[in-house]
């Protein structure tokens, strides 16, 4: 494939069966760390641009400014670069660095706010200084993708027809949720198709979404301190919290077992699987999405240090057994 744009070049056909991850059911991963820009992100922001575009907000002197745990950040950053926009991309101290050094790479601006707010997070951090911000400058179009229905859009158009095609329809399909648009939009188009996949959405534990008690997490990429507004729980999914701790185990236990290195939230997507495996049935097909890789993990979820510094020498140890499992509908 010869492509003229870099965002053209998505790799929604890239699926890895974890062979012996459990004896009873397949389990596979969908690779969206292949991607341009390296993450899932690329189709969240592509199709935020193009609709802003055709809204006609984006015009000569007017300035993009984004909050972002990071991997928007760098598909943001890459589509601009190419489209000749300036932005503004409004991170945190979990940002991996080496996500903030590829954004700056790809020319543009970094803010990191460094105040956790109320609920242990940086989130409505992050979203009062875009807000001050638009207060004093008229000119800055915010593409807001916690209430951006074009954030689930892309994945209902490209992320399902993706699995529909490489993958045929999941018996279970695991999907982290960070502003929900790759569960919202993915539940959307299943439900539209009468598909009978059922949805399992992963947070970390101390995420507010499915209405959990607020508390710190390190691990960027899923969770939130607030709930995203396009997230909406139609009791159509199945919800799963998930300790960082086992996010931690079960991303060393996929690196070390099948060479495959994978970013936190595939971890947690797949301690989710673990933890419902009781109730998955034998022969069932199971899909996780993994939203990147783990090279920008290396000094956090694969760093010895980082890991015992947060979650004590234990966390290196033990295998991933446990995993909390919360909000569950019943089977
Ligand atoms: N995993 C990673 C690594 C991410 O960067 C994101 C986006 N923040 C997600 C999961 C969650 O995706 P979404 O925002 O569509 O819920």
């Amino acid at each position: 494939m010869i492509a003229t744009r870099t965002y053209d070049l998505i790799a929604g056909d890239r699926f890895l069966e974890l062979d012996g991850f459990h004896p009873e059911f397949s389990t596979t991963v969908k690779l969206e760390g292949l991607n341009p820009a390296g993450s899932i992100k690329i189709k969240a922001a592509r199709e935020m641009i193009e609709r802003a575009e055709e809204q006609g907000l984006i015009t000569q002197g007017r300035h993009l400014i984004e909050s972002t745990s990071g991997n928007l950040g760098v598909a943001l950053a890459s589509i601009c670069a190419a489209k000749g926009y300036p932005i503004t991309l409004v991170t945190d101290p979990n940002a991996n660095a080496r996500t903030v050094r590829f954004i700056r790479a790809l020319g543009a601006r970094v803010v990191t706010v460094t105040n956790r707010d109320s609920a242990g997070g940086y989130l409505r951090s992050r979203i009062a200084y875009i807000h001050g911000r638009l207060a004093a400058d008229h000119d800055l179009i915010w593409l807001n993708q916690y209430a951006n229905p074009a954030n689930a859009a892309a994945h209902s158009r490209h992320t399902v027809t993706e699995i529909l095609d490489g993958f045929g329809v999941p018996d279970w399909l695991f999907i982290g949720t960070g502003t929900s648009g790759t569960l919202m939009g993915c539940v959307r188009r299943l439900r539209e198709l009468g598909l009978p996949t059922r949805v399992v959405a992963v947070d970390a534990v101390g995420s507010v979404t499915f209405g959990d008690v607020p508390g710190p997490r390190w691990i960027p990429g899923i969770g939130a301190s607030r709930v995203p507004e396009i997230f909406h729980d139609d009791a159509s999914f199945q919800k799963v919290l998930v300790d960082e701790v086992d996010t931690i185990r079960m991303c060393r236990r996929i690196a070390g077992r099948h060479g495959l290195l994978l970013g936190g939230s595939s971890g947690s997507a797949l301690a989710a699987v673990h933890a419902l495996r009781d109730r998955i049935p034998s022969g069932a097909r199971v899909l996780a999405l993994s939203p990147d890789m783990g090279e920008g993990y290396l000094d956090t979820v694969y760093s010895d240090e980082w890991v015992a510094e947060r979650f004590g020498r234990g966390a290196l140890d033990a295998p991933a057994e446990t995993a909390a499992v919360d909000h569950l509908l019943p089977l």
